[in-house]
């Protein structure tokens, strides 16, 4: 059993590990493993103390169980998610599963980034599920990505028939705006810099990919839009001005995701009469909650979202640093995905 260790950002080491597997956890052996863009951040920025296992859109076959497990049993495809919330206290019952005391605190040992992980019994709880024969581990491994972005969709509260806009058109992004076709939205808009990829987002469904090199985002929406703006923004990118710019093209009565962390210690000037005179709703949404990975996993088993068209590239576990890398250039790359 090994496992891919964060020394640095262009320095993991592959090591041997030793599963101290107890009565109540899962030994998986993981088939495949997403690179998330919190991956990339804690790698670049260096937010994280190494060394570390990092990875957590997590799939593969249980190998072995425990005397007191019984929900699984070897040999059994599952996709792995690595936080889970209590299911029971005011937050959980509220909804806010990420905001759980017990979240951050569980995890899968020692990270997706692995040949193998302890699954701990939380987890096995909460946020593991056997995936069908029809589905591969790759199409498996986005529940977790797909469920931050269901659960997202869900706190907007929008309408069928909604415009929207998505800004940033990575991976997230794109799961959005199949998301949005499968719920029947109006117009969507996707905004980035990369050609690459607003290709990718027409290809995924976007009714127009603006280029933000040649076009002005502002003056392109509202001409497409009678001069109204769109109902719903979704904010996919890490960087406080993208919040900014959703800002200036909001319609009346519009929604606004907060779906990204920012990496930059700017901050965003908002009006109150804005929110107060085109009546706003903001919301935020942080990662997931098991409501949200059964739906995931259907959508994909059902095939009304289609996950692999978003794998760009795929690498061994010894080749996670390059992997990283190619995923912190957000250029000519989608989902990466790791099959150790
Ligand atoms: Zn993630
Ligand atoms: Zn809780």
């Amino acid at each position: 059993m090994k496992a891919a260790f964060y020394y640095d950002t262009n320095d993991f080491r592959v090591e041997e590990i030793n599963l101290n597997q107890g009565s109540d956890d899962l030994i998986v052996e993981v088939k495949s493993v997403g690179i998330c863009g919190t991956d990339v951040h804690k790698a670049v920025n260096k937010t994280v103390h190494p060394p570390i296992v990092l990875g957590h859109e997590v799939c593969g076959k249980v190998i072995s169980r425990g005397s007191n497990v019984t929900k699984f049993q070897p040999g059994d495809r599952v996709a792995l998610a690595h936080h889970a919330s209590c299911r029971v206290c005011k937050l959980c019952l509220k909804g806010h599963d990420s905001l759980c005391d017990q979240y951050l605190r569980t995890n899968l040992d020692p990270g997706g980034f692995a040949t193998h992980v302890r699954v701990p019994r939380e987890n096995i709880q909460n946020t593991t599920l056997k995936i069908v024969d029809s589905i591969t581990y790759e199409e498996g491994a986005f529940m977790e990505p797909l469920s931050c972005c269901l659960r997202g969709l869900k706190r907007l509260a929008m309408c069928p028939g909604d415009s929207a806009l998505v800004i940033g058109s990575g991976p997230i992004g794109l799961i959005f705006v199949q998301l949005l076709r499968a719920f029947n939205s109006g117009t969507i808009f996707i905004s980035d810099f990369v050609e690459y990829r607003l290709h990718q987002a027409r290809e995924n469904g976007a009714s127009y990919a603006i280029n933000l090199k040649k076009e002005d985002m502002k003056e392109y929406i509202m001409d497409k839009t009678d001069n109204q703006g769109v109902d719903v923004i979704i904010n996919t990118v890490g960087i406080s001005s993208a919040y900014q710019q959703g800002l200036e093209v909001i319609s009346k009565g519009g929604h606004y995701l907060f779906f990204a962390e920012t990496y930059d210690s700017g901050t965003i000037n908002l009006d109150p009469n804005l929110i107060y005179s085109k009546e706003l709703d903001f919301v935020g949404s942080y990662s997931s909650s098991p409501d949200y990975y059964q739906m995931g996993l259907d959508l994909i088993q059902h095939n009304q979202i289609d996950v692999k068209k978003l794998i760009s590239h795929r690498f061994k576990l010894d080749e996670i640093a390059k992997a990283i890398q190619l995923a912190h250039e957000a250029s000519e790359s989608l989902k990466i995905m790791i099959n150790p």
